[in-house]
């Protein structure tokens, strides 16, 4: 019946799963935080895949209430017991070291060093993920296993870090659509080894790009990839001039899990993404988790500061803080699989393809019901699968396109996949029963 695939559906077309792993497990070694070349990396490696534009922020600008800090980088840190045996490598791992701690080099007792470590003691065999940006410290993380087993003796420790006069690195990657009007996908890129916090949501962004260029779309889909909170107040700071054009924007972060998914709203709570991303997981045959916005979480903290109350909200698998893995060792390559990053990839592009097919329309012969079986509208899809809803979909929409209804209501109202809704009514359309009015995003 349909004459071209909508955006959605070309995103959505093959596994993509399978290339979203390879990707975050491409970047999963890599030492990363807030700044430093960690960070220079990962973007040279989305870079590989789409025309990433990279930022360099100095150390010291302002940006809103806060300064862009001094950048880290870190090439070794070790702790040696007293016969010179190395207890903790972070060449095995780079939690090992907490995020910006400060260099050292020195022999301290067992009690000094307890003052200087980070375990789990519910989950001995992990190890922590900790950060001190603000505070100047410096820390190792390990397994409380081997924490408990340390000997009273004297300890080397060695962290080869420097902090210095720097920058703070962004990427950005613009898709020019037909409007100005702006899609925000914003993905946080501050984290060292953990898997779906944040390589998963890097890594399906990045895809998600690759797969856009070459797509016509009305929206400028703009694809932010950023230290977390200092990154966004920096792009925000940076780009307070074209905020207004974000229509729609989500975060996308842990999206390789099997959980959720869940979905945090905007701080608008009906805005037209919230709408979107509801109805697609409603409608995806998993068991969703909807949450009301709250100040707390991730980049949509600064998204939704009331300064801005962008329409952002928040994309994740199991929320972040419920599960045992969340920033720990336990996040790592096997707590995620192609199959959830493609499930989450398909939920990120059937909202992008609802947002892209949002129209209000006008039924044409709106007095009593037009006589479909004469227009041999109830013939072409009399042996399809989906003919009930195809026949409901229609009524619903010949009922409720006034012009005030968007696909969007009708699709809520009628309880109907959006998809099945769209593609009526674009029958509907080119048997002249429907005319377009306006784009539904206008200042809705
Ligand atoms: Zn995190």
């Amino acid at each position: 019946m349909k004459d071209q695939l909508s955006v959605g559906e070309r995103l959505a077309t093959g596994n993509p799963g399978e290339d979203i792993f390879a990707f975050a497990a491409e970047i999963y070694p890599i030492c990363r935080s807030i700044t430093g070349n960690g960070v220079r990396k990962t973007l040279r490696a989305i870079g590989m895949h789409i025309d990433l534009k990279i930022h360099e922020v100095p150390t010291g600008t302002e940006v809103f209430d806060w300064t862009i800090p001094r950048e880290w980088n870190i090439r070794d840190a070790y702790i040696k017991n007293e016969r010179g045996e190395k207890i903790l490598d972070f060449a095995h791992s780079n939690l090992h070291v907490m995020s910006y701690s400060l260099p050292v080099r020195k022999r301290i007792s067992l009690a000094e060093l307890k003052q200087h470590v980070y375990t789990l003691p519910d989950q001995p065999d992990r190890i922590p993920y900790r950060t001190s940006y603000y505070a100047e410290n410096w820390a190792f993380c390990m397994p409380h296993r081997l924490f408990e087993g340390l000997r009273d003796e004297t300890y080397e420790v060695v962290i080869d870090s420097t902090l210095e006069d720097g920058y703070l690195t962004y990427g950005e990657y613009l898709h020019q659509g037909e409007s100005e009007d702006e899609f925000l996908l914003s993905a946080h890129v501050c984290h060292p080894s953990l898997a779906n916090d944040n390589c998963s949501g890097v890594a399906l962004l990045t895809h998600l790009a690759k797969r856009m260029a070459g797509l016509q779309t009305r929206y400028t889909y703009r694809f932010l990839f950023a230290p977390g909170t200092i990154g966004a107040i920096t792009w925000l700071a940076r780009n307070e001039d074209r905020c207004q054009r974000i229509k729609h924007g989500l975060v996308v972060s842990m999206v390789g899990d099997g959980g959720g998914p869940t979905y945090k709203k905007s701080r608008r709570g009906h805005s037209e993404i919230d709408r979107a991303v509801v109805h697609a997981m409603h409608h995806s045959g998993l068991a969703p988790t909807i949450l009301e916005f709250s100040p707390y979480g991730y980049d949509e903290r600064q998204y939704c500061s009331p300064g801005f109350n962008l329409p952002v909200g928040l994309f994740q698998r199991s929320k972040f803080g419920e599960i045992p893995e969340y920033h720990t060792s336990g996040d790592n390559l096997e707590f995620i699989a192609p199959d959830h990053l493609s499930q989450s990839y398909g939920l990120i592009a059937e909202t992008i393809d609802i947002v892209e097919n949002n129209e209000v329309y006008c039924n044409t012969m709106p007095k009593c019901e037009p006589q479909l079986g004469r227009r041999g509208l109830y013939g072409p899809v009399g042996g399809d699968k989906g003919a009930a809803a195809a026949n409901m979909a229609m009524l619903w929409i010949l009922n409720l396109s006034d012009g005030m209804h968007s696909l969007l209501d009708i699709a809520e109202r009628g309880n109907l996949p959006f998809s099945v809704i769209r593609d009526t009514a674009r029958q509907l359309y080119r048997s002249g029963l429907l005319r377009p009015v306006f784009a539904a995003n206008q200042n809705r």
